[in-house]
């Protein structure tokens, strides 16, 4: 296991910016008998899983695993540099449209967001974007941003709120949107914003 290990190159950047995902340095072999050729590695909690198939030397082995790692460092690398983009993004939009008085720690894409488009954590200043909008047009994206930056201004959806976010000249025009896109998935009624409270 030892010798597997220094194998892999060191994972630099340990924590990113945002405290973003990275790669944990334990790793973990499981084989299988019944596994064929497949190989896969995954990340569980503090170590990385490599799943091959019994029988393979440990030169094999050992190549596998450096691929596999070597692969969920970039895919994981992506994910952060993709994150720390939302976040410039985020704060572009501030300074425009909110006198730059909104500032987020953190803006990420998530996948388990259930109907809400985003959601918005005041205290943390953290900011989640559904994954479901990322193949939406960019303008829609920014309301939603514009939407949860605003309410590290005002929490609630209060007039005071929407002073603000109609500042983004495309506000209701996004909101249509996001509507009609609820209403294909067949899931938020038409009447709920972006995050599903107004
Ligand atoms: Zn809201």
């Amino acid at each position: 296991m030892s010798a597997l290990r220094a194998s892999v190159p060191p994972v630099s950047e340990q924590s990113g910016i945002d405290g973003g995902p990275t790669v944990p340095e334990r790793i973990e072999i499981r084989r299988s008998a019944r596994r064929r050729r497949t190989v896969s590695a995954r990340v569980e909690a503090d170590r990385v899983v490599v799943l091959m198939p019994s029988g393979l030397t440990p030169a094999e082995e050992e190549r596998h695993v450096e691929e596999l790692v070597a692969r969920l460092q970039r895919s994981r690398r992506r994910l952060r540099l993709a994150t720390q983009d939302l976040l410039g993004r985020a704060r572009g939009l501030s300074e425009t449209y909110l006198e730059g008085r909104a500032d987020p720690v953190s803006v990420r894409w998530v996948t388990n967001q259930g109907r809400r488009w985003g959601s918005c954590s005041v205290g943390s200043r953290t900011i989640r974007l559904s994954d479901a909008l990322e193949q939406m047009p960019s303008w829609v994206v920014d309301a939603v941003l514009v939407h949860e930056l605003a309410h590290l201004l005002v929490p609630d959806h209060s007039a005071a709120f929407h002073a603000w976010v109609s500042r983004y000249p495309r506000y209701a025009e996004a909101q249509a949107f996001l509507s009609g896109a609820a209403w294909a998935r067949g899931g938020a009624t038409a009447a709920e914003g972006p995050d599903g409270r107004d």
